[in-house]
């Protein structure tokens, strides 16, 4: 099974199905970036960020923007949720007793969801698990490199986790990493994700927005710049 990439603001997206995004993964080792118009902007002022991206081994398209901006180009490309693709690798390991480590969120965050996973994945073996709010990396990834887990996941929110990704992964080349933003605290029981049917009308954003009002900054004008901009790419010719 080859990547089929397709480009968006410069920067590699995979176009994979649910199930196919979850085969390739399998398969493969090295960083897996859950990509939403926010880190999209990020690395479209930021050139080391979207190498980053495009130096990544899966780039999954996380979220109804990018899901838009793709169309806009022309490309039918369904969204995968990173934190369902997330749940779901942490399965497969569990099916395959092959280990994981969590990295990330604050200290009884991450110890619950590890609780969580374990009581919905008996078979799980996480072998390493760390809060987010450490100050030295090499310490981390000594304890990694002793511990190989086969899944990483990381939830220290973007660009840091994708960065700390970046360095674990020469380290441990056989390990599959994936950065999953706020995925521990829905593990953990803390925060809900937004109802179902928001989920399948694109409008978890929107859930989450009026759940927590602080985000409604992080989100606007961010989500209909982006679409602007995509727009951009579609209808002005580079360097006009
Ligand atoms: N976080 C962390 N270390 C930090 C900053 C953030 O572990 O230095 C965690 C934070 O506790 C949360 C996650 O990273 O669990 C990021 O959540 P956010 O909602 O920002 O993620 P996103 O919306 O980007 O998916």
């Amino acid at each position: 099974m080859n990547r089929n990439i397709v480009k968006l603001q410069g920067l590699n997206i995979d176009t994979f199905s649910f199930d196919e995004a979850v085969e390739y993964a399998n398969k493969i080792s090295g960083q897996v970036v859950t990509i939403n118009p926010e880190m999209i902007d990020n690395a479209v002022k930021n050139p080391k960020f979207a190498e980053l991206i495009n130096n990544a081994d899966l780039v999954i398209p996380d979220g109804i923007g990018v899901e838009i901006g793709l169309k806009i180009l022309g490309y039918k490309v369904k969204r995968i949720a990173g934190i369902e693709f997330s749940h779901k690798m942490i399965e497969e390991c569990a099916k395959s007793n092959q280990s994981i480590a969590l990295i990330g969120a604050k200290p009884e965050i991450v110890k619950k969801a590890k609780e969580n996973l374990i009581n919905e994945f008996p078979s799980l073996y996480v072998t390493y698990m760390q809060d987010g709010y450490f100050k030295d990396d090499e310490k981390i990834l000594e304890d990694l490199k002793i511990r190989q887990p086969r899944l990483v996941l990381c939830a220290l929110g973007s660009p840091k986790q994708e960065e700390f990704i970046l360095k674990a992964k020469t380290i441990l080349p056989q390990s599959l990493f994936i950065g999953v933003g706020g995925s521990f605290d829905v593990w953990s029981g803390v925060v809900k994700r937004a109802p179902e049917l928001y989920q399948k009308l694109g409008l978890e954003w929107l859930y989450r927005t009026v759940i927590d009002p602080k985000r409604f900054k992080r989100i606007f004008p961010t989500l209909p710049l982006f679409v602007l901009k995509v727009l951009r790419e579609k209808f002005i010719p580079k360097g006009v």
